[in-house]
């Protein structure tokens, strides 16, 4: 274990509504921020929105809206989103925060003295839908974005770059020694990879995007907001006399979409190392979904509204089953029939049946009261070190074993006949089914709070009731 863990989501977009796409890193980062808590490792989790830049603006014109009522409502969507999905964070940035604002100007005057910022000319082919420039080879046959089926805009202008060219050697030395740690390995060759083919420099300033930080030593121009974005990690803290600050920096962990890795893989340690900063730890790259086999797409219509999924199968059920299906790390399908299938089996008859069963036959035969809790019958810390590498399908798959063995250790000591004839036994059993329980519960948590806040304390309680169903059928 570590001395302390600071994880990071990515900050989202607010022009986008939150979906399960988004909602996916975000309860695997809150699984991971629980895990780290419940086992008494200081810790902090941070989440946010990024709020700057052209398309933005754009959109909340298109809204009819003033721009900082449309950053502040729809960011309010997306914690008041977390808030049902049972996340927990410790803060929320927003990138048009003063206190935000003030970092990254404090962190740019910084980086002015690093040597490695000059002035030059800018000609490049920007999509605003991107936000970035795009080469020649990543348009289509039209010439239009592949992503965004717009035609980008020339843009030639005077600009502020930053010397990225220099840091090539020690990002590989860095990333092959494992010093600076990205997973998995597929992302972590694909960045290898990138570097061997050399780094250009990069602008860091922009003339022509008004809805921005300007750029303190050259008020025409604004701060590129990919790099004020970055940036959240460290501004939230209290960059730079901050105690949380002094605290969490580097961040062990920044769990980040497969779409954004050169920008926390190359271009972020190569700011923080100008400027004199530690690296972050290690950066984990998460798969997307599919919905039924398709791209998420706005075109298409089909973004989940996390919230209405947790609203029908409740937020635990939702939780496990973004973290249950798909390996972290990899793409995947999502769809409400697999959803499903996973509550009716794992959760309705496999962990609610053996709490249902074991509450029924306490409350039935025992008056309701166990004698102490025993240690667990069984061992399974090795979810523990699953969770610790983000492998979540196994540690709740390997959780999921010991729940079927609870139920068939039912079946093959009958309780219900043995209550009767045999009492030495029978209170055996259950005291040995109410502590492996209890330990599931113990695991579980940081998966699904709510669940097993209930069934510790169910089983904790003087008089044992039988209990209502953790996962009600399906209507
Ligand atoms: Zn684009």
């Amino acid at each position: 274990m570590t001395d302390k863990f600071y994880i990071t989501t990515p900050i989202y977009y607010v022009n986008d509504k939150p979906h399960v796409g988004s909602a996916y890193p975000t309860v695997a980062a809150d699984v991971l921020a629980r895990f780290y808590r419940y086992s008494g490792t200081p810790t902090f989790f941070l989440t946010g929105t990024a709020e700057h830049g052209t398309k933005i603006l754009q959109s909340a014109e298109k809204a009819e809206q003033n721009v900082e009522e449309f950053v502040r409502e729809n960011s309010a969507k997306f914690s008041l989103t977390w808030g049902i999905l049972g996340v927990a964070p410790d803060d929320f940035i927003r990138t048009t925060e003063s206190r935000h604002e003030a970092a990254v100007i404090s962190f740019f005057e910084k980086l002015k003295t690093s040597g490695k910022i000059y002035e030059g000319q800018y000609e490049g082919l920007y999509c605003v839908g991107h936000e970035a420039f795009l080469k020649p080879e990543d348009l289509n046959a039209e010439g239009k974005c592949p992503d965004h089926a717009t035609r980008p805009e020339l843009v030639k202008e005077q600009n502020w770059f930053f010397k990225l060219s220099d840091y090539a050697d020690l990002l590989k030395q860095k990333i092959s020694s494992n010093e600076f740690v990205i997973e998995p390995e597929t992302r972590r060759n694909e960045i290898l990879s990138f570097l061997n083919q050399g780094l250009e420099d990069i602008t860091i300033s922009r003339q022509h995007v008004k809805w921005a930080i300007p750029l303190p030593w050259d008020k025409k121009q604004t701060i590129y907001v990919w790099l004020d974005e970055l940036f959240n990690y460290c501004s939230a803290l209290g960059y730079p006399d901050g105690e949380k600050y002094k605290q969490y920096w580097p961040a062990d962990l920044h769990i980040v979409g497969k779409d954004i890795i050169k920008f926390h893989c190359v271009i972020w340690p190569a700011l923080l190392e100008a400027a004199g900063l530690p690296w972050p730890k290690k950066v984990f790259a998460h798969g997307f979904f599919t919905i039924d086999g398709q791209k998420i797409s706005k075109s298409l219509g089909n973004a989940i509204d996390p919230v209405e999924l947790a609203e029908k199968y409740g937020t635990d059920a939702v939780r496990y089953f973004l973290l249950r299906e798909i390996p972290f790390g990899q793409d995947g399908d999502f769809s409400v029939k697999k959803l499903e299938a996973r509550y009716e089996g794992d959760l309705a008859n496999g962990l609610g049946n053996l709490f249902s069963r074991l509450t029924t036959l306490i409350a039935q035969n025992l008056d309701g009261e166990i004698g102490e809790k025993k240690a667990s019958p069984r061992e399974f810390d090795e979810v523990n070190v699953m969770i610790q590498n983000l492998r979540f399908h196994e540690a709740l798959a390997r959780i999921w074993e010991e729940i079927a063995w609870a139920n068939k250790y039912i079946d093959d000591t009958k309780p219900w006949e043995t209550a009767k004839t045999d009492v030495k036994l029978f209170t055996e059993v259950i005291d040995n089914l109410a502590a492996l329980l209890y330990e599931i519960a113990k695991k579980l948590a940081p998966f699904m709070p709510e669940t097993a806040e209930t069934i510790r304390s169910a089983l904790s309680a003087e008089r044992i009731v039988k209990a209502e169903p953790l996962f009600p059928r399906l209507k």
